[in-house]
């Protein structure tokens, strides 16, 4: 079986004080044991050792972004190994805003992707279509490409958890309906299947992002493709503890 996954990408919000709030929360939350469900809180990089270290110990963190290749003159740029370093285990790439608001083509996203391999961290692979690109009936050729761009260079699927976030979900209260979410999460372990493996196909985690709530994440979590979350606004508040709950 594939274990249910939740992120939490805090996304570029959080003063110190708030964060300390969000914490104490979070670590004293009742939650479902390690062995039904894997929690990773992404908050912005200033914060990411203090977070890190204060966590409780089953919930992990992961970086937002990180820089495509190896350290060096890149200024106002973090390097993966510099995650690795700080033993940050999980890093998110390809997010759609990032895509959308810094030009980060499929490209360059499967690059990034495949040096954050090398460098030993897990990565939390972004794909999803556009408003306009669904109403046009291309949702899936656009994933397909944005994940085939990630295939052809990297092999270590074990390490990667592929999220679906449509972009027009996305902090809008417009959540995917379930059988909007399965049907692309199904046609995405399809793609795995036929163009990598069944073994990859099988145990890749397939989570979903984009207006994620506590109403409804027990029934987008209840379709057989969705191995999860990747939750935004929601991850900031309490409610990201009965999010985590869906698990069961
Ligand atoms: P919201 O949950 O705020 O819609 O954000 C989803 C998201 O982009 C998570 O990466």
């Amino acid at each position: 079986g594939r274990k249910f996954f939740v992120g939490g990408n805090w996304k570029c919000n959080g003063t110190s004080e708030e964060i300390k709030i969000l914490l104490s929360l979070l670590n004293a939350g009742q939650v479902p044991s390690g062995d039904v469900v894997e929690v990773v809180v992404s908050p912005p990089f200033l914060f990411l050792p203090s977070v890190r270290t204060t966590l409780r110990s089953d919930f992990h963190v992961a970086a937002q972004n990180c820089w495509v290749k190896k350290g060096g003159a890149f200024t106002g740029e973090i390097s993966a190994e510099m995650l690795a370093n700080l033993r940050i285990p999980w890093v998110i790439i390809g997010h759609s805003e990032r895509r959308a608001l810094f030009n980060e083509s499929n490209e360059f996203v499967g690059d990034k992707i495949a040096y954050a391999l090398s460098q030993g961290l897990k990565v939390i692979a972004c794909v999803g279509e556009s408003l306009e690109q669904r109403e046009s009936g291309s949702t899936i050729e656009v994933v397909a490409a944005q994940t085939k761009a990630i295939a052809d260079k990297i092999s270590k699927w074990s390490d990667v958890v592929l999220a679906y976030e449509p972009v027009w979900a996305i902090g809008t209260g417009k959540v995917a309906t379930p059988a909007q979410a399965q049907e692309v999460h199904l046609e995405l372990r399809n793609w795995l299947q036929k163009n990598i493996s069944a073994e990859v196909a099988s145990t890749t985690r397939i989570i979903y992002g984009g207006s994620v709530n506590g109403g409804n994440c027990k029934e987008l979590g209840a379709q057989p493709d969705v191995d999860g979350f990747l939750v935004g606004g929601a991850s900031l508040k309490a409610e990201f503890l009965d999010i985590i709950k869906a698990a069961e």
